[in-house]
């Protein structure tokens, strides 16, 4: 795995251990060359999934993008930590398992509502008041800044 920090190719794996109820395995790395320490994580991918967004145009799905809106949604919401990473997983499997890998942004989207609505009300309601005013923007980086319930005071 190459080093983010300095490119160097050959890290190292410092320890490594089972994350999110054994679906992913944690590993810290540390890279020899300049000394920075990053962690990645293995998971099973099913299939390489690849977005279909509202204008046609294709992205490979993102995991981290998805959880980032989802975790934005759930922000001080009473839900263990746990139960969330199960709902991103459990949404992932399934579109994983749909049948096809090319899947459009708009069913991923209704996914993941459906999923929020049967674990927390104010989370499904945040994230839907937002996807609803979303369709015509279509790009996920804005989806979540959008979603984002506090943002940071301007500087
Ligand atoms: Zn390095």
């Amino acid at each position: 795995m190459r080093c983010p920090f300095c490119g160097n190719i050959d890290t190292q794996v410092k320890d490594s251990r089972p994350a999110e109820d054994h679906v992913s395995i944690r590993r810290r790395r540390f890279c020899p060359a300049c000394g920075g320490r990053f962690t990645t994580y293995e998971r099973v991918q099913l299939r390489d999934l690849v977005v279909i967004k509202t204008n046609g145009r294709r992205e490979d799905f993102d995991r981290d993008k998805l959880e980032r809106s989802i975790r934005i949604s759930m922000q001080k919401r009473p839900v263990e930590p746990e139960r969330i990473d199960q709902m991103i997983s459990g949404i992932v499997r399934r579109l994983e398992s749909m049948g096809e890998t090319d899947i459009p942004s708009k069913q991923i989207g209704e996914i993941v509502m459906e999923a929020l609505a049967r674990i927390d009300t104010v989370a499904y309601v945040r994230f839907a008041s937002v996807y609803k005013n979303f369709q015509a923007a279509d790009d996920f980086d804005k989806f979540v800044s959008e979603l984002r319930p506090d943002p940071a005071p301007e500087k």
